[in-house]
């Protein structure tokens, strides 16, 4: 959207080699606020479309969308300077997040009966999930398709307008996804994007006409934008960051799961909230896992197998905590300080990190990670569990049941067993985190229940005889019948 007070503008750059990819401009509040207006008209009209209307919508975007898809990865990739593969299937699961959103958002929040009780034996019981009217969504840059779209496809699916603001180092790709939108949705705008720095963002998560943010960053913006919900009780859901641990137990497929340490580790740059940052490896196969990721890491290299540092700060954050691992005492089995070469950084592999390092306590964003010898899965799971992030996780082992049982006790949202970032893959389970990895979920019928309020509606058929209990005119018989009835249904210790 444009409007007059748009005299000012930022470039977003391609971090790999510094040229110019777009000129944007920097939204104010009152841009913003003629965005969330159109919205709040738009998104009257798109509820009313109902489920059937949006679903064919929303279906004719995945089309469209899918059959951009190339170029959407070249934006994707412009400005984020990653391999256009990885841009590709980014974009990819986007549209499958996307077509399982409008697929099942009737299933999931339409109308339907649920059961009384006895003591409702009189009324019809009907739970329905309504639109919350505009949802702000505010994104990050690491990838800046499928993490924004698991909050729009969902939040439309729901019946609700969205405005967009992406991460001042994407905004191109945000607009592009709009513009796409607008050919399958020309008459309202029911998406819409608006550019801008940090506070294009602030004013969206300030705005009274915006029902909920969805905000996908670090635990530090959440914190800001959930003080600005406050003012007007906006709820959020809160995607930041993690510190994910990768536990590998004695019987696992080592080969396996070096190359899924490696993978999640390195890819995108290890710019990734679900990226593994830390492997606990049970030590009568420490050496041969590390030898085996060893040999791996030293075969990739930024630049070539993964693009650069996105955010050009975040690399010195990255050789800061290298540094520190190596300063108390850890080692480095896979580069060193040295990777650090702006805008790229090369895999570092630190083994041996004391547990109070930065490299194993805070984010670090960047393709590096740390690998620590444990005596056993409990001390993997207990070391796993000790960060104050929680937002993914994976276990090796050999043993389906042992890896399911740590799986369920490591505190995260999501984790997957014997693969790498499995549960991204799977448009049915939630995502999200616990502790500083934020709250609330994307993806799944949790996702879809995010972005809609539940509706009860309770409806009388008939009088029950004898039993006025909520009247003025309520007897003593009627309460003792009421004691009657509860006594012998709840009455019993056994259930
Ligand atoms: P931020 O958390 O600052 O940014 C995330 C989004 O929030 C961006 O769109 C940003 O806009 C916007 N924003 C910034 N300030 C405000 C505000 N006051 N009110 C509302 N919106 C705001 O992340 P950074 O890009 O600075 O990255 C910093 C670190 O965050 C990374 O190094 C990484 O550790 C973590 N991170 C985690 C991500 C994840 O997937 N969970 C994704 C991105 C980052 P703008 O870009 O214009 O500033």
């Amino acid at each position: 959207m444009s409007t007059a007070t748009d005299q000012r503008t930022f470039d977003s750059v391609n971090p790999a080699t510094g040229a110019l990819v777009g000129t944007h401009p920097l939204h104010d509040a009152a841009a913003v606020d003629a965005a969330v207006r159109g919205a709040g008209e738009a998104a009257r009209w798109w509820a009313g479309l109902g489920f059937e209307g949006r679903r064919r919508r929303l279906f004719d975007f995945k089309a469209v969308l899918t059959r951009d898809l190339r170029r959407v990865a070249r934006k994707i990739h412009e400005e984020t300077g990653k391999p256009e593969g990885d841009a590709v299937l980014e974009t990819a699961l986007a549209v499958v997040q996307l077509d399982w959103a409008a697929r099942n958002a009737r299933k999931v929040l339409g109308p339907r009966r649920v059961g009384t009780g006895l003591v409702g034996m009189n009324l019809a019981a009907t739970l329905e999930y309504l639109p919350l009217g505009v949802v702000g969504v505010i994104g990050p840059w690491n990838y800046p398709v499928f993490t924004p779209m698991g909050s729009i496809a969902y939040a439309l699916a729901a019946g609700n307008a969205v405005v967009f603001k992406p991460s001042e180092l994407t905004p191109g790709t945000g607009v592009l996804l709009a513009e796409l939108f607008a050919r399958s949705v020309p008459e309202h705008p029911v998406l819409q994007v608006v550019t801008g720095l940090g506070e294009t963002g602030a004013a969206l998560a300030a705005h009274p006409g915006v029902g909920k943010i969805s905000f996908t960053g670090s635990t530090a913006t959440a914190k800001r934008v959930m003080a600005a919900c406050a003012a007007n009780l906006t709820p959020m859901v809160a995607e930041c960051g993690g510190k994910d641990a990768l536990i590998v137990d004695a019987d696992a497929d080592l080969p396996a799961a070096a190359d899924a340490a490696l993978w999640g580790a390195m890819s995108n740059a290890g710019q990734t909230c679900v990226g593994v940052e830390r492997v606990y490896v049970v030590e009568t196969v420490h050496d041969a896992f590390l030898d085996e990721l060893t040999r791996r890491a030293k075969a990739v290299r930024g630049g070539e197998h993964y693009g650069p540092m996105t955010l050009p700060a975040q690399t010195e954050v990255v050789r800061g905590h290298v540094e520190d691992a190596l300063a108390r005492g850890g080692e480095a089995a896979v580069g060193g300080a040295a990777s650090v070469r702006p805008p790229f950084v090369d895999p570092v592999v630190l083994t041996g990190v004391p547990e109070e390092s930065s490299a194993v306590q805070e984010e670090t964003f960047g393709p590096t990670v740390t690998v620590n010898k444990v005596a056993s899965l409990e001390e993997a799971l207990e070391r796993a569990n000790a960060v104050a992030y929680g937002l993914g996780g994976t276990v090796f082992s050999g043993n389906t049941r042992r890896a399911m049982e740590i799986a369920r006790r490591m505190l995260s949202g999501m984790t997957a067993v014997n693969g790498i970032l499995s549960f991204v893959a799977v448009p049915a389970l939630p995502f999200g985190g616990v502790g500083g990895s934020g709250f609330g979920r994307v993806h799944g019928a949790d996702g879809l229940r995010e972005f809609a309020r539940p509706k009860a509606i309770a409806r009388q058929r008939f009088p029950l005889p004898g039993m006025t209990l909520s009247s003025f005119e309520r007897t003593p018989a009627d309460l003792d019948r009421l004691v009657k009835l509860i006594t012998f249904l709840h009455g019993r210790r056994k259930g």
